[in-house]
C-alpha cells in the first residue's frame, strides 16, 4: 500500500463503513477522534481500550491526519493567524483563525489563547472554478475537491492553536460545489467531540441554486451567506462569470424558498468595487431586491490583489453612503466588514496559492460575518 492510499480518520463515511464491514462498533469512532485531536503525534497503538481488530484496521487504512501544518503566520496585530496546510497529494490550502474578543484586550491576553470568539475560515477546494474577477483564488482555476477528512483536519489543526467557536466556509473554493464532502464534514464538526453549534457555522456561496434548494434539509440551523456582489444580473455576470449559470431572478426565488423553509435570516455579501457596483443607484436597486427578505448585508471593502485584478477600492465615504441608503431608505441591517490580516495575505479575496513557487503562500475569500 502506498502512503497516498491512507485515508483520514476523519473521513466519516469511509471509517464507519470500514468499521461496519469488520464488525467493529462504530461508537468507538468519536473517542478515536478525541484522542487524535488531543495527541497530535499519536500512533494508533497509543489509543487505549479499542478492540484488537480496530488497531489493525486503523494501521492498514488510516492516518490520524493526512494533512500537516506547513507554516503558521501571525498578522502584526496578532488578531489573525494563517495556517498553510499541506495535503497528502502535495497541494496546499490555507485556513485562517480570526480573534474578535475585544473584552479581553486586543489579543485576549495571550494572542494564541483565542478567547471565546475565535472564528475559523475553512477552505473547501484547492483553487476554484467560479472565476470571480475580484478574487485571487479565481485566477488559479479549479485543482481538486477536499475530502471530508481534509476539511475537518483544518479544524483539528486550528483548534490546537486556538479554541474555535465559529466556523465560516469562506476560504478557498465554492463550498456548495463540493457538497457531499461539505455536508459530511459539517455533520462531524457538529457532533462529538467537536460539538460546534450549527448556528455558529456559516457556509458562503456564490449562489449554486440546486444546492441551496436542499441545503436546509441536509444542514438545518446553519447560516447561509450569499455572495451577491451586484443588484442586477449584468453587473453580476461582469464580475462573477459563474453567475451566468445562476440567473439572479432564479437565485432570489431559491433564497425565498430557503428562507420560508428555514425561517432564518440570510447573510448577503457585497464587495465594494470602485465605479462598478458602489453607486447610489446600486444601493437602491439592492434595497429593492432585498426588501421582502430577512437579511443582513455585509459590505466588503475590496482588498487590492495587485495585477490579478483590475478593480479599485471604493472610497470610504461611498461605502458609508451605500450603507446609509440600505439602512435608512430600505430598512436593511447593513454592516461594513472590518479588514483583518492583510499583512499576512489573510483577508478576503486577497490571497492565492502561488503555483510558480514550491511553497504556497496564501489563499482567498476570507470573510467575517460578525454578529
Ligand atoms: S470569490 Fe469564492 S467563489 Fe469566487 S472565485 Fe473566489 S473562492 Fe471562488
Amino acid at each position: 500500500m502506498t502512503t497516498t492510499s491512507f485515508r483520514s480518520v476523519f473521513d466519516a463515511a469511509f471509517i464507519r463503513s470500514e468499521f461496519d464491514q469488520s464488525g467493529i462498533n462504530t461508537q468507538f469512532i468519536p473517542s478515536i477522534w478525541k484522542y487524535v485531536i488531543q495527541n497530535p503525534n499519536c500512533e494508533w497503538r497509543d489509543i487505549p481500550s479499542l478492540p484488537a481488530a480496530a488497531y489493525s484496521l486503523l494501521s492498514s487504512k488510516f492516518k490520524p491526519c493526512t494533512s500537516a501544518v506547513d507554516s503558521v503566520s501571525d498578522s502584526a496585530d496578532e488578531v489573525t493567524t494563517k495556517l498553510l496546510i499541506k495535503l497528502q497529494n502535495g497541494a496546499s490550502v490555507e485556513t485562517v483563525i480570526m480573534r474578535y474578543d475585544s473584552s479581553l484586550g486586543k489579543y485576549g491576553g495571550n494572542p494564541r489563547s483565542g478567547g471565546p470568539r475565535s472564528t475559523l475560515c475553512i477552505s473547501s477546494q484547492v483553487g476554484c472554478k467560479m472565476g470571480c474577477k475580484f478574487c485571487a483564488t479565481g485566477t488559479m482555476g479549479f485543482k481538486s475537491n477536499l475530502s471530508t477528512g481534509e476539511i475537518v483536519e483544518q479544524l483539528v489543526h486550528a483548534s490546537r492553536i486556538s479554541p474555535i467557536r465559529n466556523i465560516v466556509f469562506m476560504g478557498m473554493g465554492e463550498p456548495l460545489n463540493n457538497y457531499t464532502a461539505l455536508v459530511e464534514a459539517i455533520r462531524v464538526m457538529t457532533s462529538y467531540p467537536f460539538q460546534i453549534s450549527p448556528r455558529k457555522i456559516t457556509v458562503s456561496t456564490v449562489g449554486i441554486i440546486h444546492a441551496i434548494n436542499k441545503f436546509h434539509d441536509d444542514l438545518p440551523n446553519l447560516n447561509l451567506a450569499v455572495s451577491l456582489h451586484a443588484p442586477v444580473q449584468d453587473i453580476r455576470c461582469q464580475i462573477m462569470p459563474a453567475a451566468r449559470a445562476f440567473p439572479l431572478g432564479k437565485l432570489m426565488d431559491a433564497l425565498a424558498a430557503y428562507q420560508k423553509k428555514s425561517q432564518q435570516k440570510i447573510f448577503i455579501e457585497y464587495i465594494m468595487l470602485d465605479g462598478v457596483n458602489d453607486e447610489e443607484q446600486h444601493a437602491h436597486q439592492l434595497g429593492k431586491l432585498l426588501e421582502t427578505f430577512e437579511v443582513v448585508v455585509n459590505l466588503i471593502p475590496f482588498n487590492p490583489i495587485g495585477t490579478l485584478s483590475q478593480f479599485g477600492t471604493s472610497e470610504d465615504d461611498k461605502v458609508t453612503k451605500f450603507q446609509r441608503i440600505l439602512r435608512n431608505t430600505h430598512n436593511i441591517r447593513t454592516t461594513v466588514r472590518k479588514q483583518m490580516g492583510q499583512d499576512i495575505s489573510g483577508a478576503c479575496g486577497q490571497l492565492v496559492i502561488d503555483l510558480s513557487k514550491k511553497k504556497s503562500t496564501s489563499l482567498t475569500d476570507i470573510e467575517d460575518i460578525r454578529r
